[in-house]
């Protein structure tokens, strides 16, 4: 069983790397751990949802969209995989938090469960691309 977890930058915990946005990427840079991946500084796995109207609003449009997302889109899935067992690192903990919704639905489920969900989205996704050109055609 993995434990993916979530650290706060702002505390100088160890991490592996940033969930946050771009816009606050200039922030986490020189809080993130020298052995950190950098491949999240892009905002890749950031919560599209501002949090204007508060954290509990931002989170509650995340999670539909984390859910839908993961179960249509194979790229983000596969690299929301790859979060497994990793510190993912965010201003917010111990806060409610878009990466303690991640690092929960990653651990939920074990490892090669994962790679068979992987496979059918990537399947269904290259179905979908195949059907839509044909029916525009028509
Ligand atoms: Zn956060």
């Amino acid at each position: 069983m993995t434990h993916t977890s979530v650290v706060n930058l702002k505390r100088g915990e160890r991490c592996d790397v940033y969930m946050g946005r771009a816009s606050s990427a200039w922030r986490a840079r020189p809080l993130l751990d020298p052995g950190a991946r950098w491949n999240g500084l892009d905002g890749f796995y950031g919560n599209p949802f501002p949090a204007m109207h508060g954290r509990g609003s931002a989170l509650g449009h995340f999670l539909p969209w984390f859910h839908r997302k993961v179960a249509t889109d194979p790229v983000y899935l596969e690299r929301v995989l790859s979060l497994r067992g990793l510190r993912l690192a965010c201003f917010c903990a111990p806060l409610p938090c878009h990466a303690r919704i991640i690092a929960d639905w990653i651990d939920a489920f074990p490892e090669d469960w994962a790679w068979a969900f992987l496979e059918v989205v990537r399947r269904q996704a290259a179905a979908r691309s195949e059907v839509s050109p044909r029916s525009c055609s028509a």
